[in-house]
């Protein structure tokens, strides 16, 4: 007998792989790249101090544990147009979970058509999403592939009606599974009991479009665009850096760090780009076409130094962590003769660190002489302290090749930014209410993260 799977890697999956092969069942998984996956684009991203799991394909991760074939297929241009225009509507974000599950297990029965194989399987448990995993949808998700009786769920078959491999005893019903509800105890409990205990948190998230705050940024793209009309690109830039509607048809993504930025310079595509040159700045991308006013509120926008100090100091950061990393293991393990070159060039690598770092404090000491007593002398001494402090931490970083005290300013920072950001907002709100704050630039401007 041979089984084609949905394995995205999660536990469930896995487990409803595991159960089927310990019924002898050949079992083929197949993975969907369906560009809305947090790994891939963590991937995409690689941040040097990323956790290396969470870049991972779950889906090959478990298949190579599980001793089991992948088929990685990409969901495609017929995919995208699904999730914008959903014949089920959407859960709680930007997530088409029931169009979305009879999507892939509709590619699943081609596959097997195609490849060979008795019947599908996934990891769905009855009663475990709100969306997709309740009676009746389970029921039309069933209907709506067109392989009625050959859908497995092991993980739930007990409660739910006999299905073709079970009735013609190619499957032993009795060792499959009567999981219900939304806990992951029992499988959890059964994991350990076989021996598989590397999954990702079954209740983390792992799909953008179930995420609240791409779910705020898709909505904002599908009330703003032609949805026929949106382009993959525009839904890959929907997971970076920070996104400001400055009019209706005028959009700003502001790269957040250096790996957005160069992330971002992948995009281009012919539009308009703002950048301070030599200074560590972030990258501002513009989606449509801005007249002279907002192209000055974008310039003041990227050339805002709480931005660029905030690049450089997650590039400063950044460095020292692998600074740090590569010297503690030297002292472990120094070097012999033939690696030191290799090894003294990877800590020569790190001077761009220092670099961002001489850079950071230089953008600290001109926001420290920009702040004026006016009209608020209080408020300006309070942010002049944070300031000395950053300074402070900054040059203690240097000095001790530390990246803790580059941490405890990003923090400080993050707090700075976010009264920036509330501020900003709160003039928008008051100029779409008609209140007497002065407009930030022409249009109906709106801050969408
Ligand atoms: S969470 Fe994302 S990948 Fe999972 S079913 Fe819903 S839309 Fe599909």
């Amino acid at each position: 007998m041979r089984a084609i799977g949905l394995l995205s890697g999660g536990l469930d999956s896995t487990l409803a792989a595991r159960v089927l092969l310990d019924q002898g069942v050949e079992v083929i998984g197949i993975n969907y790249s369906t560009g809305f996956c947090m790994n891939d684009h963590r991937r995409s991203l690689a941040r040097p101090d990323e956790d290396p799991k969470r870049m991972r394909n779950e889906g090959l991760r478990a298949g190579a544990d599980l001793g089991i074939p992948i088929e990685v297929l990409d969901a495609g241009e017929a995919y995208l147009r699904m999730v914008l225009n959903p014949k089920h509507g959407y859960g709680k974000r930007a997530n088409p979970c029931i169009d979305c599950r009879i999507y892939m297990i509709h590619g699943a029965a081609e596959y097997m058509r195609e490849h060979g194989g008795h019947f599908v399987f996934t990891g769905e448990v009855l009663g475990q999403r709100p969306m997709s995993q309740h009676l009746q949808a389970l029921n039309l998700i069933e209907k709506e592939c067109g392989i009625a009786g050959h859908l497995l769920r092991p993980l739930s078959a007990k409660h739910l009606p006999p299905t073709i491999p079970e009735r013609l005893g190619w499957i032993d019903r009795e060792k499959l599974l009567g999981i219900n509800g939304r806990s992951r105890k029992e499988q959890m409990a059964y994991s350990t009991a076989k021996g598989i205990n590397d999954y990702p948190q079954p209740s983390g998230g792992c799909c953008f479009l179930a995420d609240e705050n791409f779910a705020r940024r898709f909505h904002d793209k599908r009330e703003h665009s032609k949805v026929e009309e949106i382009r993959r690109e525009e839904m890959i830039l929907l997971k970076v850096g920070r996104h400001f509607r400055l009019a209706p048809r005028v959009k700003i993504i502001v790269a957040r760090d250096e790996a957005e930025n160069q992330f971002l310079s992948r995009y281009l595509s012919g539009g308009w780009r703002f950048e301070v040159l030599d200074c560590g700045s972030p990258i501002t991308l513009v989606e449509g076409d801005p007249d002279e006013p907002t192209r000055q509120l974008i310039a003041s926008i990227t050339s805002n130094k709480v931005f660029a100090l905030d690049a450089e100091l997650k590039l400063a950061r950044q460095s020292l962590l692998k600074f740090r990393n590569h010297l503690s293991a030297a002292l472990q393990e120094p070097p012999n003769e033939q690696d030191a070159s290799d090894f003294y060039q990877r800590l020569a690598a790190q001077s761009n660190g220092m670099i961002a770092l001489d850079r950071s404090r230089s953008c600290v000491g001109e926001l420290l002489g920009g702040i004026s007593p006016d009209p608020n002398p209080e408020l300006a001494e309070s942010l002049k302290a944070l300031f000395v402090f950053v300074h402070a931490s900054l040059t203690r970083a240097d000095v001790e090749r530390n990246p803790e005290p580059v941490r405890d300013a990003l923090a400080i920072l993050e707090t700075h930014r976010q009264t920036w950001l509330e501020l900003m907002e709160r003039l928008v709100d008051g100029r779409s209410g008609g209140g007497k704050s002065q407009p930030i630039a022409a249009g109906g401007n709106s801050w969408t993260t």
